[in-house]
């Protein structure tokens, strides 16, 4: 049987490759049908974007404790290290973290 791989643009694709022997990887890559295959697909991208709305909510509380310049830039900073892949909600959420920041320093 025939085997269904993801392969380097992100879709499912026919795996040509003998068993074994193909560059995207072993067993942990490769599904039995085109619909499982897409089924990891989107299990993995729902975890990318889990991961960041967590992690936007864990900087939103932090930045609500200490709101000071200094600590907005290492939260850039970490931002932009964790979210690579993901620079436009990166920041949308950086704007959101200076509005919040101008909006405690003039009262
Ligand atoms: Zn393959």
């Amino acid at each position: 049987m025939s085997k269904f791989h993801i392969n380097k643009h992100g879709v499912p694709a026919p795996c040509k490759a003998k068993p074994g022997n193909c560059p995207l990887g072993g067993d942990e890559t490769h599904f039995g049908s085109r619909e499982e295959a897409q089924e990891a697909i989107d299990k993995i991208n729902e975890e990318k974007h889990g991961l960041l709305s967590e992690m936007k909510e864990q900087m939103k509380e932090q930045m609500k404790k200490m709101a000071n310049e200094e600590l907005l830039q290492i939260t850039i900073a970490n931002a932009r290290s964790v979210g690579t892949g993901y620079n436009e909600e990166i920041e949308e959420f950086i704007r959101i973290a200076k509005e919040e920041l101008l909006e405690r320093m003039s009262k």
